[in-house]
């Protein structure tokens, strides 16, 4: 990576800004899962290490600019003085006289969390006054952690990085790009990209830049049906996006054209609905016409996990049924088995996105996966090919 790192800074007596990602679930005012604090333990732990004096910023659910208790950072600070082992000091605003005054009295190895920065509308205007404002809390040192927000040109990771000195990526944020990176840089080969979920239309750029950098593409979930469609196959009552037939359809002829392997379901889970629990495994050329399509069958479970033990990088995206029922998980369990057991052969596993994530933890074979991505929306940005606005805005590494 040509940025600075965290590693690449001095950091002694010095108050750093550090950009996390602290969005997570609240339930009765207590962090319920505190996976997101945890994986920016390492970019703390070295920072007070290294003595510097830790004003760390997040922003929590979408509070649309306005300041509302029920989005705030409080019990974050809380959960996050047990994971440190030692009190992270809380400010009440994440701007002001207040906030200054709270960093100023800051010690070395000292940490203060700010409150949520998206209390302020001006946050994801990324407003250069109020960036101004936030880089007055730090010693013109700027590290960003959040990987899950460096999709969004926001003042707390882009605007900021004009008013500072340095302004690097923490270890979280290295490890991030560093897995990313290689997959679509320099990927050990084959290359198996895993596409499922909802809608075509969210991972369009996906499945065309991976088209180009990917030895074999599986696609299942609700997204395949546009493609069988498009191919004339009936798909009953499975979802379809029809405005997106056009573009399925010069997707798969490309894939022949180049002779670019692209497997669609041979078969799948139908149902009347997603409520029924009566359901029915059927070849994909005999969908009825009442019958909708909510998970890949054994057959395709099969075909698509010959591939991935084949692979020796695997990039997974996207649940492949709607596996959050359990008569419509076992496809999406079956690949996550395969994509673990690939690892376990020397495979590179990356996993990104909320459902993939849960359908691993479902599995119980998430410590198996080589990375599991925090930024579901940033990583497939990623794999678009598009640049992060968080990443470019950081400090480029001097040339040597
Ligand atoms: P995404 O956010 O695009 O990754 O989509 C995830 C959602 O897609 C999950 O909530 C799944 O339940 C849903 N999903 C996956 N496959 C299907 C399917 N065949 N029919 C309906 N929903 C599905």
């Amino acid at each position: 990576m040509n940025k600075l790192s965290i590693r690449d800074l001095d950091l002694s007596g010095k108050r750093v800004f550090i950009r996390v990602d602290f969005n997570v679930p609240l339930e009765n005012g207590a962090v319920s899962d505190d996976t997101r604090i945890r994986e920016t333990l390492p970019t703390l732990r070295l920072a007070i290490d290294r003595g510097a004096r830790l004003v760390l910023a997040s922003h929590l659910g979408r509070p649309k600019g306005k300041a509302d208790p029920k989005y705030s950072l409080q019990p974050v600070a809380a959960r996050l003085s047990e994971l440190l082992g030692k009190p992270a000091k809380f400010a009440s605003d994440c701007v002001g006289a207040d906030a200054e005054a709270m960093s100023n009295l800051l010690k070395n190895g000292d940490v203060l969390l700010l409150e949520n920065v998206r209390f302020h509308p001006e946050e994801e205007k990324n407003d250069p006054q109020f960036a101004k404002r936030l880089s007055m809390l730090c010693d013109q040192l700027f590290i960003c952690d959040a990987f899950g927000s460096a999709h969004r040109a926001h003042a707390s990771v882009v605007g900021i990085t004009k008013y500072v000195k340095q302004a690097a990526a923490g270890l979280l944020m290295e490890k991030e790009l560093a897995y990313l990176g290689k997959a679509i840089s320099n990927p050990e080969r084959p290359f198996v990209a895993v596409l499922g979920g909802a809608k075509v239309s969210d991972k369009i750029e996906v499945v065309q830049n991976l088209m180009k950098l990917a030895d074999a593409m599986l696609i299942g979930g609700a997204m395949a049906y546009t493609f069988l469609k498009s191919q004339g196959k009936a798909v009953g009552k499975s979802l379809v996006e029809n405005d997106k037939l056009d573009l399925a359809k010069g997707l798969l002829d490309e894939a022949r054209k180049r002779n670019f392997k692209l497997l669609l379901p041979v078969d799948h889970v139908i149902a009347e609905s997603p409520e029924s629990t009566a359901t029915k495994t059927v070849n994909i050329d005999t969908t009825p016409d009442g019958g909708m399509g909510l998970d890949v069958g054994p057959k395709t479970v099969e075909l698509f996990s010959k591939e991935i033990a084949k692979a020796r990088t695997i990039v997974w995206n996207g649940p492949l049924g709607m596996f959050e029922k359990p008569a419509f998980a076992n496809g999406t369990l079956g690949i996550a088995r395969a994509v673990a057991a690939a690892t376990k052969s020397g495979a590179t596993s990356i996993i990104g996105g909320g459902d993939s994530v849960a359908a691993v933890e479902q599995a119980g074979v998430a410590d198996q996966i080589s990375h599991i991505s925090t930024g579901g929306g940033a990583s497939l940005e990623f794999l678009a090919g598009e640049k992060l606005p968080g990443v470019e805005a950081l400090t480029d590494k001097p040339a040597r």
